[in-house]
């Protein structure tokens, strides 16, 4: 950690100092002790930032009744990589509106990539005039000292940052999980894939100090975590701002060292990036999971040069056949867009062939969602709605099919699951998950939570197993 960002973690913590004092005041005011809910879109990444968001709440005092609703501070952590997203948002504004007026000691705030873009700050000053703090993805550090001023302002208080290198580490964190968690190994994006709109509300790639991250998981490890979850943008890319730069297989090498955790997974890797070193890394590890989320989005070349991906469909595919021979156990998903500008029913074809021929155990289908400020967006060949579905409708099917097939492949064998709750249809059964993501659902109680144990896989159900323990 450089020294402006350990002089920085002394002036936060001295802003949740005086914010524990303004919660003291509440509590006098209120009747009871000031409440907070922080709701969450969008993915990984942010989940991980609300837990530090959450974290420094706990610290200042407030409770967490979860409920935006029912809270005397409201804080939406928003995504905005599809438009529904936004307008999600903007839905529970709209009824936040209402409560307010009931109950003006309500604060309402936002954070996150939805708050990067210049037009939705003009729509929210404009047409939300109810909220109280707005700040974004490069600031998530100085939340306390936000807060601090929000209280203090009788106006809406707007701090956001184009772009930053400032990365502050061990501010408070409240994970979800008390057996798993989440570890940000790099923030930003540099690639610039043409419908995408993260590299432009995350920021450039910045890679946090190997000794950081080691430090940080030894302390989870004694904290009882026995998995953790890599995150990035695009985690092949790691290190190659750091000073003494280290590629994302040798950090893996450094990880699997830590005595105590068990299991190591990570997403998101770009495929242009992905190296023999890791492949090989992957394959001698025992603790790494079976587990490969390697984003294709088309299998059309044409369209992978238009989306500024950096690879072909043969490239992908020579990648995929490496993967299948060296790790033959691996579990491999993707991310596949349909409807991209210029795309046709025989792009959407290509596509398919890619499915069939890697044989996927499960992808993530999108319609290609237009984002304002991406060079996508600007493209004339808009593809048509209803030629959009179709053609998703086709390559949903084939993805169905083919996942069902590779799941029915494991029925019968033995493998280990993390427990990871209760079942939520049927309190007799737990869940848990296998080192390659697929969930199984067998009989078991909650003093089974965080645990490893060996499970037969009894009958497919498709995506999940209903299994028994062995
Ligand atoms: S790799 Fe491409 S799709 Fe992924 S976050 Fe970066 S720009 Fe977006």
């Amino acid at each position: 950690m450089q020294a402006l960002d350990e002089k920085e973690l002394l002036i936060q913590k001295d802003y949740i100092k005086q914010a524990k004092k303004i919660a003291g005041e509440l509590e006098q005011k209120l009747g009871h002790k000031p409440t907070f809910a922080i709701i969450t879109f969008g993915c990984q990444m942010n989940a991980r930032d609300s837990e530090k968001l959450i974290g420094i709440m706990d610290e200042i005092g407030f409770v967490n009744n979860g409920e935006d609703e029912k809270s005397d501070f409201v804080l939406y952590n928003t995504c905005t990589v599809r438009d529904n997203a936004n307008q999600k948002v903007y839905g529970r504004l709209g009824v936040l509106s209402n409560l307010k007026k009931k109950n003006p000691q309500m604060k309402i705030a936002l954070c996150g990539c939805m708050m990067q873009e210049p037009s939705v700050i003009e729509k929210i000053k404009k047409s939300y005039r109810h909220v109280d703090l707005i700040f974004g993805t490069h600031n998530i550090f100085k939340f306390a000292e936000l807060l601090v001023t929000m209280y203090e302002s009788d106006r809406m208080v707007i701090d956001i940052w184009d772009n930053t290198e400032r990365i502050v580490e061990d501010l408070p964190v409240k994970r979800k999980y008390s057996f798993k968690s989440g570890i940000n190994i790099m923030f930003g994006c540099n690639n610039f894939c043409s419908y995408c709109i993260v590299p432009y509300v995350r920021g450039r790639e910045r890679s946090r100090e190997p000794k950081d991250i080691i430090r940080e998981i030894e302390a989870l490890v004694k904290d009882g975590v026995v998995e953790v979850m890599l995150l990035g943008q695009n985690v092949n890319s790691y290190g190659k701002t750091l000073e003494s730069p280290m590629t994302f297989a040798e950090l893996l090498q450094e990880i699997e060292q830590i005595e105590g955790l068990k299991r190591i997974r990570f997403m998101t890797s770009h495929p242009k990036d992905l190296s023999d070193d890791l492949i090989q890394v992957m394959k001698h590890s025992k603790k790494i999971c079976r587990h490969l989320h390697l984003p294709l989005q088309s299998g059309s070349s044409r369209i992978l040069k238009e989306m500024n991906r950096r690879y072909t469909k043969e490239q992908y595919l020579a990648l995929a056949n490496k993967l299948r021979t060296e790790i033959p156990d691996l579990s491999l998903t993707t991310d596949l867009i349909v409807g991209f500008p210029g795309e046709t029913p025989e792009d959407v074809d290509e596509t398919i062939d890619v499915v069939k021929q890697v044989g996927y155990d499960n992808a993530f289908t999108f319609i290609y969602s237009k984002r304002t400020g991406t060079p996508a967006a600007a493209m004339e060949n808009q593809v048509d709605e209803a030629l959009a579905h179709e053609g998703f409708d086709r390559l949903l099917k084939v993805v169905q099919d083919t996942a069902k097939e590779r799941a029915l492949m494991m029925q019968g064998q033995t493998m280990e699951a993390l427990v990871e709750e209760m079942n939520a249809q049927d309190d007799t059964l737990v869940t848990g998950r296998l080192s390659n993501n697929m969930i199984v659902h067998f009989p078991g109680d909650a003093s089974m939570i965080g645990q490893l144990v060996m499970v037969k896989l009894v009958e497919c159900k498709g995506f999940y197993y209903l299994g028994e323990r062995v």
